[in-house]
């Protein structure tokens, strides 16, 4: 695709980032075929190829309007459309630029701007904890959609946490909203990561990996979280105490393994960001180190079926597709995953089931509808949003495959 940049883009780190995407783009249009939300509404601007249109307009010197920001406000960041892509077009990061730009150019709506202000202060802040604490116990009492929100008693219920010293040590993210809503999550992963020989350290400074920021089009403050992160890290990192940084939630997964680039320009943290990226796997990464050690500790039920719902962050973000199903399956679970959804997003992609909840909903019940023709006893998945927004449409329990095999461990 031809570009001609406006005099205020031309020559900036930011202009010459979304020209070099844009110019791979070459209109043919297969990133539609999986495109959610092109499917569901049926507009070319709310689709890959007319977003990457609308910010090339952009760019260009358009005049942005409300009507632009929407339609790059209903784009879940599934990525969905990168995998497609036969011309290796870089959508995420040219998407993050085009909302940037037009936020800068367009005012939202006072409740609009409240909304998004109160998830990014409130689910990173220490209150969240204890607030979802209180709404556990009241969860009877509220409506309807605040309890699809809200965790079950039982959800919040933990267990023990590994004390034994390995001197193979990785460092875990514990995450910001997960240890609130499923803090069994974390203490699974350590605990299956003990039996495998394997130490958990979580440095306490560090907390959200910045995504929830970034997605709200927070960019600045994205970046300080990411900083804050790699500071808390970075005397395991030098001190070669360990050989990974785990992530259990593919969404920070994304993020983290994405530090590298987001922080280039920044001198005093290019290389440190750069080394975390490195060091950065998701959990399911750890897969065929774990089979190996565990192989003959598991006790697996091969009689009740689990489906896998693989999160657009590990599926398209992470480009990791198969692992996770492939290994349960060599421990003797049984687990399937659907053939016509698979590479469909849920609706969840972070704050989106908040702030497009319409369209969140669709794909939600869309996806446990052919999940549910598998007949599953449970539904297993790899991000906390993932697994909070199925669960709030289904009976069926939705896990972390961790913890599955953390219960299988004799
Ligand atoms: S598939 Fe790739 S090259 Fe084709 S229109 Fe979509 S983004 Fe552009
Ligand atoms: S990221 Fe997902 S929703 Fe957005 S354009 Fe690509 S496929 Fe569509």
């Amino acid at each position: 695709m031809q570009t001609n940049l406006s005099p205020e883009f031309r020559g900036t780190q930011q202009g010459a980032t979304a020209e070099a995407i844009l110019r791979k783009c070459v209109h043919c249009g297969f990133c539609l075929a999986t495109c959610p939300t092109y499917q569901l509404l049926g507009n070319e601007l709310d689709g890959p190829r007319g977003r990457i249109y609308l910010i090339k307009q952009v760019l260009e010197g358009a005049t942005v309007t409300r009507s632009t920001q929407q339609h790059l406000d209903r784009c879940l960041t599934c990525r969905s459309c990168e995998t497609t892509c036969p011309s290796g077009v870089d959508y995420g990061h040219l998407i993050d630029i085009g909302r940037q730009v037009i936020d800068e150019r367009v005012a939202r709506p006072t409740r609009e701007k409240f909304v998004r202000w109160l998830l990014k202060v409130g689910l990173t802040s220490s209150f969240f904890g204890p607030a979802i604490k209180l709404g556990a116990l009241l969860r009877p009492m509220l409506p309807k959609t605040l309890q699809n929100k809200v965790p079950l008693p039982s959800d919040i219920e933990s267990g023990s946490w590994p004390t034994r010293i390995h001197a193979r040590k990785v460092l875990l993210l514990a995450g910001c909203v997960q240890p609130s809503i499923r803090p069994n999550i974390n203490a699974a992963t350590a605990r299956v990561l003990d039996a495998a020989g394997i130490q958990s350290l979580v440095a306490g400074k560090a907390g959200c990996c910045g995504a929830i920021r970034v997605h709200l089009n927070d960019r600045p403050g994205g970046l300080n979280d990411m900083r804050r992160n790699i500071d808390a890290w970075w005397p395991t990192i030098e001190s070669n105490a360990i050989d990974a940084i785990i992530m259990n939630a593919s969404g920070c997964g994304v993020m983290v393994k994405d530090y590298g680039a987001a922080l280039a320009a920044d001198a005093s943290y290019a290389k440190k960001a750069a080394r975390v990226s490195a060091l950065t796997m998701d959990l399911s990464e750890l897969l065929p180190d774990l089979v190996s050690a565990l192989r003959t500790r598991v006790i697996a039920s091969s009689q009740q079926l689990m489906a896998f719902h693989s999160p657009c962050t590990l599926q398209h973000g992470q480009r990791l597709l198969g692992g996770v199903e492939r290994h349960l399956q060599s421990l003797g679970f049984k687990v399937e995953v659907t053939l016509s959804e698979n590479h469909q997003c849920c609706g969840s992609a972070g704050t989106y089931s908040v702030l497009e909840p319409k369209i969140a909903y669709q794909l939600r019940d869309r996806k446990l509808a052919e999940i549910g023709r598998l007949k599953p006893r449970c539904i297993i998945s790899a991000n906390i949003g993932c697994i909070q927004h199925l669960q709030s449409g289904t009976s069926i329990p939705v896990k972390h495959w961790i913890e599955i095999l953390d219960q299988a461990i004799v």
